[in-house]
């Protein structure tokens, strides 16, 4: 019987898909292995489930074993796999697109709403016991009808963006992209334009970019300068492609006017500087975490191994 290791456990739907025709060993502790560890544990089995925390490096592919045919992770974002070095000993990685997409457009529009409305800022202040009474000047913040979003990277989850910002609250949208999207240009008025288009005139910036070289530190410190004082900047799609440091200063400064961040540069020890700030609305990571969008996270990497092992092409192939 063929075997399946899981790094770390994910939702029980995909689990128990897999165990109807594999064995399925399951990391034994619950914590993130390390690149060690996840070699042992995988020994003699044909498929692997990563989680975007475990980093799958040139060295981790050469050395786990030759029976692997297939890495499925449990996430959208693949920059922690060596695709190039997977592709060179013919294992097949796999992602999950789609099943996410309107958790992450709908974790986006939360932070840029408690940004705007500073609901992090208010819920302290009550906690900690100053509200006494309505005050007409407490933690004013901008509407956000009429107002532009400005998207970078308008594939599935910045598309869905645009469609929540344009329907259910009456936003122009710009976006910024390496290709044209004429069905979200069609279908939410949106308007392609330069980055720097796009930094001078949004509102709120949302990013929805994959991270590789081209977007590393796209957002830093001359981007800042572009944008509006009053501009919100919201990051879901990954830490480093925004230079943290630069952000930081700019968030101090008054560059902006706040950031709402799921992710982060070095995500487990984050900047001591970006939690001191007041204006900036921070979640763990958790933009994808809906029930729906987990237990079909998992389904869909129970099919693709179901798929490959079972001598068939994978549903969601990660391109090379
Ligand atoms: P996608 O591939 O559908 O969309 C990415 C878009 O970015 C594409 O339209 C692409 O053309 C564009 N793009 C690529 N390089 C660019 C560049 N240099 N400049 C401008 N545009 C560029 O991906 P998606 O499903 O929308 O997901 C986007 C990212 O969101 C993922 O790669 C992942 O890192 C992140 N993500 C985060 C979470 C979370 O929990 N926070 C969950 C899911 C996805």
């Amino acid at each position: 019987m063929k075997k399946v290791f899981i790094a770390r456990k994910i939702d029980d739907k995909g689990i128990e898909m897999l165990k109807k025709h594999f064995e399925v060993v399951e990391n034994s502790v619950d914590k993130v292995l390390s690149k060690e560890e996840l070699i042992k544990q995988s020994r003699g089995c044909d498929a692997i489930v990563t989680l975007l925390s475990d980093e799958i490096d040139a060295d981790v592919i050469e050395k786990i074993d030759d029976s692997v045919s297939i890495i499925a992770n449990y996430a959208v974002g693949f920059d922690n796999i060596d695709i190039c070095a997977a592709a060179k000993k013919n294992i097949i990685i796999t992602n999950t697109p789609e099943v996410m997409t309107q958790a992450v457009a709908e974790h986006a529009m939360t932070l840029l709403l408690a940004c705007a409305r500073r609901v992090v800022e208010g819920d302290n202040y009550v906690r900690s016991g100053k509200y006494k009474i309505w005050e007409p000047d407490l933690l004013p913040g901008p509407e956000i009808a009429g107002k532009t979003l400005g998207i970078i990277g308008v594939g599935r989850i910045g598309a869905v963006l645009a469609s929540i910002a344009y329907h259910g609250f009456g936003m122009k949208v710009l976006y910024h992209d390496i290709q044209h999207d004429e069905e979200v240009e069609r279908n939410f008025q949106a308007n392609f334009v330069s980055m720097n288009q796009l930094l001078e005139k949004s509102d709120f910036i949302s990013l929805h970019v994959p991270l590789c070289p081209s977007t590393k530190h796209m957002i830093s410190t001359g981007e800042f300068k572009m944008m509006k004082k009053s501009a919100i900047l919201v990051n879901t799609s990954r830490g480093a492609v925004i230079n943290e440091k630069a952000m930081i200063k700019a968030l101090r400064d008054g560059e902006i006017f706040a950031a709402g961040l799921d992710v982060f540069e070095s995500e487990g020890s984050i900047d001591p500087d970006l939690i001191a700030l007041k204006n900036v609305v921070l979640t763990p990571h958790i933009a994808s975490a809906t029930h729906e969008a987990r237990e079909s996270m998992s389904v869909c990497v129970a099919e693709n191994i179901i798929e490959v092992l079972s001598g068939r092409p994978a549903k969601t192939p990660v391109e090379k």
